[in-house]
């Protein structure tokens, strides 16, 4: 009679577990809500704050900033040509060989390698001498067949994944860090500068003829191929756009205007912000937490590095109040980004009827045993919930873009095709009145797109293509957002192909 008490009362335990737990989540779930009219006001913000950090420094929280990218990869280039790629995560060094249009990319050849984490943290010497040496041993490895095209000397690319003023197609000052970086004293440093150093202390002589944002590689390796690319996203540890601005609406720009009329943007949205952000507690403490406090919201809504931790910041509390996992919470579950987003995106994918992926990430992660079928769900509710959120919020980004530069279709009214280029009426002073064009002017709007995150988060990707055409509509039909893998690693040697000292003939 006892037990059976015991029994009775622990029953009650565990729904009224459930009971508070679920309360925990639909709160959560209002909080994080983006109906379309919500997404809207993030379209119509971003292209605001667009414009706004085009016409002064500082204009805005998005920096868009010139690349002094005036023109992209048509196929002509020549050679043979290095990338070095830091980013996120990995590193990697890559060598082409350019055939021109006939040949294309002949040959290529990369290694990559995981950043030591000491030195994400270290000094500047550190860092840059570590890409240096790898860089040089690559190239030491060089064989004959490419060897054979190298012509007057090697000339680099190089994809440099974080904020840089530049102040030229090859050197530019570092103005933050992001991601997992934080190497202080490389903060207004020349980065090209810095490296150049290392690669000439180590005795070796090579150019580095282009300094590219990941999300301006990529933008390039994806013209190369399609003319149609006139955007490229990341979504991967970061996330970021870069586009095809008109040269004349970036009214900070005070140098010359160039000869095409157009300069690549980057665009570094991760820093963006609006009042319309659905903002949590979660948000909150995990902007707290981070290794740059205050920076970069829109990017910990959406990437790779915090949506792992999203999730975590809100099993936290539903541990805490309603005792989902038993009546202590376990001990590495307080520890900050200790849930990985591919391990999120395994419980999310997980469609067994009794959530075995779920369980064995709860048990492999935490050590959490025993979870009910109940829990689980909630869980899987929980990584729904943020990757659902950060997906449509990317999504909105993409509009935005599309909005400023005229291809959202919301200029309907009025179209009006002359010389391939739309004519439209200024909607809500968002718009530039003649939109950017692209080569082919076939009317069809490319999104170059990489990053781990877009590429192995099938969910994700999903709701982003959904939110992309709830915002649209009949406009969609002419957005294409490809996948062009490890696009910003050839983008950049092609980059350095198209501005290298030397041309080959
Ligand atoms: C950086 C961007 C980069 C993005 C994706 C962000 O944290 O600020 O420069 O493009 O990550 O790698
Ligand atoms: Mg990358």
């Amino acid at each position: 009679c006892a037990a059976a008490a015991v029994l009775v009362s622990q029953r009650v335990k565990v729904r009224s577990q459930k009971c508070t737990a679920r309360k925990i989540l639909l709160e959560f779930q209002e909080a994080c809500d983006t109906p379309v009219a919500r997404l809207r006001q993030v379209v119509d913000a971003m292209a605001v704050e667009m414009h706004a950090g085009l016409v002064s420094e500082g204009g805005s929280k998005l920096k868009m900033l010139p690349t002094f990218i005036d023109h992209l990869p048509d196929g002509n280039e020549r050679g043979l040509f290095y990338a070095v790629d830091l980013g996120g995560t990995n590193f990697r060094v890559l060598r082409v060989q350019l055939g021109g249009l006939e040949g294309r990319v002949i040959k290529q050849e990369y290694e990559e390698v995981a950043i030591p984490p000491e030195l994400m943290l270290g000094t500047s010497e550190e860092l840059f001498d570590f890409i240096a040496k790898e860089l040089v041993s690559f190239v030491a490895r060089e064989g004959e067949d490419f060897r054979l095209h190298a012509g007057q000397g090697r000339e680099i690319g190089f994809t440099f994944s974080f904020p840089v003023k530049q102040t030229d197609i090859n050197a530019g000052s570092l103005l933050q860090w992001t991601k997992g970086f934080k190497v202080n004293d490389a903060i207004g440093q020349d980065v090209v500068a810095a490296l150049q150093g290392c690669i000439e202390r180590r005795g070796y002589k090579m150019r580095i003829a282009a300094l590219v944002n990941d999300t301006v590689g990529t933008l390039a390796g994806g013209r190369y191929w399609n003319n149609d690319v006139m955007i490229a996203v990341i979504l991967g540890t970061g996330t970021n756009a870069c586009y095809v601005e008109r040269a004349e609406s970036i009214s900070k720009w005070g140098g010359e205007l160039p000869k095409s009329g157009q300069m690549v943007i980057n665009m570094e949205w991760g820093n963006f912000w609006s009042s319309h952000l659905p903002r949590t507690y979660v948000d909150e403490s995990l902007d707290n937490e981070s290794l740059h406090p205050g920076e970069y919201g829109f990017e910990k809504m959406i990437s790779g590095m915090y949506l792992g931790d999203c999730v975590r910041r809100v099993l936290v509390r539903m541990a805490q109040q309603a005792g989902i996992f038993g009546p202590h919470v376990p001990h590495k579950l307080l520890e900050p980004f200790s849930l990985q987003t591919p391990d999120m995106s395994k419980m999310h994918h997980d469609n067994s009827s009794d959530l075995k992926m779920v369980a064995e990430v709860l048990k492999r992660v935490y050590g959490i045993q025993n979870t009910t079928v109940g829990i689980r769900k909630i869980v899987l509710s929980v990584c729904d919930t943020v990757c659902q959120r950060g997906a449509r919020l990317a999504a909105a980004g993409i509009v935005g873009i599309l909005k400023k530069i005229g291809r959202d279709g919301s200029a309907a009214n009025g179209l009006n095709r002359r010389n391939n280029t739309f004519e439209q009426s200024d909607v809500n002073g968002t718009h530039d009145e003649v939109p950017v064009n692209c080569p082919t002017g076939s009317g069809k709007t490319v999104v170059a797109m990489d990053g781990g995150l877009y590429e192995h988060y099938g969910e994700f990707r999903n709701y982003m293509q959904e939110a992309v055409v709830e915002l649209l509509g009949e406009a969609s039909k002419n957005v294409f957002i490809e996948l062009s893998k490890d696009g910003s690693g050839i983008g950049a040697a092609l980059l350095a192909a198209s501005y290298a000292e030397y041309v080959p003939t």
